[in-house]
């Protein structure tokens, strides 16, 4: 009789126990949490996709390893971040610089990191940081666990070069071809500057600035059958 008691018991101490250790786990996971059930997840046919050229650097993604490693994503990505790079003229002289370290402060802390780079007259698209990590890029705090950020190589320091017909084919091969099927949960496509206003309430610097015509963004989504509200200057939200 005791022993059954005691055992009640400790039953029902073990339950409250682990409502109290639930309930601390629900507060402490985020409830932007990635709803997508693991166990739910399909193969995407290998015919179904499409092929974009990607080179995947290393280079950078090592030397500043510490500056990501701990930022793998939780959340779904909702957003494209569109910037320009200020300056540089080849892709190739843009990672050499980078990797040279002269903001080496900030990449080591996650910051001014992006993930992809648009070459401005060679083929290249490249991988600088893998997707599955967010970095902060956009001026936007924590959103930008949510975000992918691309940049698009332009020699101008206020970005006013205009973007190469080169660079619009690779910029929307990758966005239509690879992220936005990759990424179904993607629905806004933005500028830096955008993001600077709205999330930071700081000036825009103009990224990726008046050399990028958001016209041709607008047609190639009507191209590509996809839905988009303007709602202001290189701020679209698609479905
Ligand atoms: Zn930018």
């Amino acid at each position: 009789m005791i022993v059954t008691i005691i055992n009640t018991l400790l039953k029902t101490l073990g339950g409250i126990l682990m409502g109290i250790v639930d309930s601390i786990k629900n507060k402490v996971s985020p409830v932007t949490e990635s709803k997508v059930d693991p166990d739910t997840i399909e193969i995407q046919p290998l015919a179904e996709r499409k092929t974009v050229d990607i080179i995947v650097d290393r280079q950078i993604r090592t030397k500043y390893q510490q500056g990501w490693i701990n930022k793998i994503r939780k959340n779904d990505i909702t957003e494209l971040v569109l910037h320009s790079t200020a300056g540089g003229l080849s892709a190739e002289g843009l990672l050499k610089w980078i990797l040279s370290g002269e903001r080496s402060k900030e990449y080591y802390k996650g910051i001014a990191l992006f993930h992809y780079l648009i070459d401005r007259d060679e083929p290249h698209i490249v991988e600088v940081i893998d997707p599955s990590y967010w970095v902060y890029h956009s001026s936007s705090g924590t959103h930008d666990k949510e975000t992918i950020g691309i940049e698009m190589l332009n020699p101008s320091k206020t970005n006013r070069a205009p973007v190469t017909e080169n660079q619009y084919t690779l910029l929307f091969n990758l966005i239509f071809k690879h992220l936005l099927p990759t990424y179904p949960t993607i629905k806004s496509i933005v500028s830096h500057d955008h993001n600077m206003q709205f999330y930071s309430k700081l000036t825009p610097k103009g990224c990726p600035g008046s050399g990028f015509d958001w016209t041709r963004l607008e047609k190639e989504l009507t191209k590509n059958n996809i839905k988009f509200n303007r709602k202001g200057v290189g701020d679209y939200e698609v479905t």
